[in-house]
């Protein structure tokens, strides 16, 4: 996106400056001319919900505006809240003294303009790097909390700068995958690690792990953050950016391959797709709330948390069927729930589902509602609906409506199957094209866990090095 071609550039909007002073005509462009800038976008409730990220937040000021960085919050927040909490002292439960530019979008164009308008009343929350030439060098739309990330994007700023001076040249250009990395990097590869929208992956929206080996029990999104210091400290280059297309170049006497990013060209020899899949979700507003406190799209991880518990699981093909039968073995009670009259799954999977005692199925229903409650956040309950509403009490929901790989950008680049994964030959992760592997979900459908991915990863790491030996182009 460039903003020159968009209004966004005159966007005039009224504004509160980093020293408190009200002003009804700030001008976005002037105000980042012939400079970086880094826009971050937050929610309305944004310091109810947690004013320690705006704190941190602004203890790193200093950090971008030593780069000459411009550093810009948009709200969308016409009460200017931000000030008022701004101006409240941490002892007193304020946030405190921030010093960056606050521009409250209430006309909420540049919220629009920018696509993170949520509901007509909330943004998102959002980050823009912006260039000197007013082009949008990075954008990242999610629900991530920024305060907490924001070491992240100065290393965007310093890697999109740097680029820019160097050229972005590497000898092993690597998707995303911590374990395939650290093998490389050991390796001597200089692996690059893309991270994509979803940096960390899968875990990272879960809670609890019990059954990653070394860790009894660990958080998702912390055993992802070791795994990510454990690559970078033996060498790989973690980047954030995603990549959009990949392409095996001509003249393979420089790079064998090409991939594309929003933010630059990777070269490389080797390629380790570890691009994974996503768990397809019902869409709820309640059950996004509590996914990790009840809400799991994978009965294999959390099950075990469900000992003599009532749990529903939402699908009606063979995952369906196979996850309810599977967490028999702990809850006391399993609650299938499918839209239809009849299952999808085989007919050796049904007879073994409506033998089972603990099974109970609904037909013709469907999930409109999570219950839960906080303080501990939980389940409590479902609402589902026929002809009409009603309540279940159930302390988990386990969503089963399938899994999709994320290979869009590989059709026609590797084999796949119907489904979409990708495919390798048996007992490696050799792909259909000589120099490309894929480890992890992206080419797994059967077992799906964190350790089997990372074996996978160790997999391709091995299978790429004798890749590179054998074709004499890794020097
Ligand atoms: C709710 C939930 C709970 C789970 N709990 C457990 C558990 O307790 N134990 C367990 O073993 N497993 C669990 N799993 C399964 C586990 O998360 C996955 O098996 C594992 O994460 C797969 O790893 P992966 O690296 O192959 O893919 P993913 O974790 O899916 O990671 C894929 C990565 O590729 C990146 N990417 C995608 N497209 C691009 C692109 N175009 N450019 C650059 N990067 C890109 C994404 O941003 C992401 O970082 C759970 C899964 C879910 C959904």
């Amino acid at each position: 996106m460039n903003l020159v071609t968009k209004s966004a550039i005159d966007f005039t909007v009224p504004a509160v400056l980093s020293d408190g002073e009200i002003v009804n005509d700030f001008c976005l462009s002037e105000r980042i001319k012939n400079k970086y800038a880094v826009l971050f976008f937050y929610p309305l409730d944004f310091t109810f919900v947690c004013p320690t990220e705006l704190i941190s937040f602004s203890n790193k000021i200093e950090d971008f505006s030593k780069r000459g960085v411009e550093v810009i919050g948009v709200s969308v927040d016409s009460k200017f809240s931000h000030c008022k909490w701004r101006k409240t002292p941490v002892n007193d439960g304020g946030i405190g003294e921030v010093s960056y530019t606050l521009v409250s979008d209430i006309k909420k164009s540049i919220s629009r303009d920018y696509g993170v308008l949520y509901d007509d009343s909330i943004a998102l929350r959002a980050t823009f790097v912006i260039d000197d030439k007013f082009v949008v060098r990075h954008q990242s739309i999610n629900d991530l909390p920024l305060g907490r990330n924001i070491d992240e994007f100065i290393r965007i700023v310093d890697a999109i700068k740097h680029n820019e001076e160097h050229g972005e040249v590497c000898p092993a250009g690597w998707k995303k995958g911590y374990a395939a990395a650290i093998y490389a990097a050991r390796a001597n590869l200089e692996p690059i690690v893309v991270m994509g929208m979803q940096p960390g992956g899968q875990l990272t929206i879960t809670t609890d792990v019990e059954n990653y080996p070394g860790f009894v029990s660990i958080q998702g999104p912390e055993l992802m953050e070791q795994m990510r210091l454990h690559a970078e400290q033996v060498g790989a280059k973690i980047i954030d950016d995603e990549i959009k297309s990949v392409e095996q170049l001509e003249d393979s006497n420089k790079y064998r391959f090409r991939s594309s990013g929003n933010i630059n060209d990777y070269y490389s020899d080797a390629i380790i797709i570890a691009s994974g899949a996503q768990a397809k979700w019902l869409g709820l507003k309640s059950e996004k709330e509590f996914q990790g406190y009840g809400v799991s799209a994978c009965a294999t991880c959390d099950g075990a948390f469900f000992r003599n518990k009532v749990v529903a699981v939402v699908g009606g093909g063979n995952t369906a069927v196979e996850e309810a039968i599977f967490l028999t073995r702990f809850a006391k009670e399993v609650i299938l729930i499918h839209r239809r009259d009849k299952l999808r799954a085989e007919k050796v999977m049904q007879d073994r589902l409506f033998k089972n005692d603990k099974i109970k199925v609904m037909w013709n229903h469907t999930v409109e509602q999570i219950l839960g409650e906080e303080n501990p956040k939980k389940v409590t309950g479902i609402i589902v609906k026929s002809t009409e509403a009603q309540e279940l009490e159930v302390d988990g929901v386990f969503i089963a409506i399938g899994h999709a790989p994320n290979t869009g950008i590989f059709k026609g680049f590797v084999e796949m199957d119907q489904q979409g994964y990708i495919i390798t030959k048996p007992g490696t992760t050799l792909t259909s094209k000589a120099g490309v592997f894929a480890a992890g979900d992206v080419q797994d459908k059967v077992y799906r866990q964190a350790v089997v991915a990372a074996g996978t990863g160790c997999m391709a790491a091995l299978d790429a090095e004798k890749f590179l030996e054998v074709s004499k182009v890794f020097k």
